[in-house]
């Protein structure tokens, strides 16, 4: 059986003091052990950007990938393997800039990964510019008098692009946040959570205070269903996104599912693949 220390490397994160990638990976090797996975079970497959760093400071199998690219390479791992676990782990610059098309085809695609988007509002490991997520008016060397367009809606985008498991966490609260990341890898598709991350170093405006203040969880919202999306789409417009917990959830067919695929080990049984399904899989 697995516990923290077996998700331990030797490896001594360079985040800033204060960042809050630290809890995500907490929070990854807190959910590991709560599904029981062994080391050899997880795939961590990162982009470009602080948070990219994340796979290499975990012990499991890792891949640290090009700027946006982390869920091409971690739907190509999942369906060479099915049998490992595999979560990819990236930025708001690396999933809503340079990713942006990746990320909208992969929740529309639903195969079964989580992905984990650590979002700062800013670009922290080339030293602090506007991001696709920052605020208007959010100063930077990029917008020096403030920030003029209007940032990605991350929840909406994921609810109109076919998201199957649409989740929001923040750092500083870490046992939902564990929570949201079982549940996620436990949903049988693509599973989106976003989580506020906040960049101590070049974020002054969106601190974890900030955060605080703003946020609130779908569970003060009485009757909230996330199965409707109808429903999850009103409330998260309302709040203008500021809204922690499991938003949103349907149990449309995996990719795997639909194609014939689950279960399907395509690096042990390559020359055993049916024919249809390996035009499928070049589709
Ligand atoms: Fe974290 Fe920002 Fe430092 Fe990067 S620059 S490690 S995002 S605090
Ligand atoms: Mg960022």
């Amino acid at each position: 059986m697995s516990t923290l220390a077996s998700f331990q490397n030797q490896v001594k994160p360079n985040w800033c003091p204060g960042c809050g990638d630290y809890a995500v990976q907490m929070a990854l090797q807190q959910a590991a052990v709560k599904l029981n996975l062994e080391p050899h079970q997880l795939a961590l497959v990162s982009g470009i950007g602080c948070s990219g760093r994340i796979g290499g400071y975990l012990y499991a199998y890792g891949m640290h990938t090009t700027h946006g690219r982390a869920l091409p390479f971690a739907q190509g791992v999942k369906l060479a393997n099915p049998e490992l676990t595999v979560i990819a782990c990236g930025g708001d610059g690396d999933g809503f800039a340079i990713g942006t098309a990746h990320t909208i085809h992969a929740m529309r695609r639903n195969v079964n990964i989580t992905y984990i988007l650590m979002d700062n509002h800013v670009y922290g490991l080339t030293k602090g510019q506007t991001s696709p997520r920052s605020d208007v008016g959010f100063k930077t060397k990029t917008t020096p008098t403030g920030n003029i367009e209007t940032p990605i809606a991350a929840l909406e985008l994921a609810l109109a692009s076919g998201a199957t498991f649409v989740a929001q966490g923040f750092s500083a609260q870490l046992p939902q946040l564990v929570d949201l990341i079982v549940a996620a890898v436990r949903h049988d598709g693509f599973s989106f959570v976003n989580v506020f991350s906040p960049c101590v170093t070049f974020n002054h405006t969106n601190t974890y205070e900030w955060f605080r203040e703003h946020l609130s969880d779908v569970k003060d919202i009485a009757g909230y269903d996330p199965h409707d999306k109808g429903a999850a789409a009103r409330h998260i417009m309302e709040k203008e996104g500021m809204l922690t917990g499991l938003l949103y959830e349907n149990d449309r067919a995996s990719y795997e599912q639909a194609s014939g695929l689950a279960g399907f080990n395509t690096i042990k049984n390559v020359e055993k693949m049916p024919q249809a399904n390996f035009n499928k899989l070049l589709e």
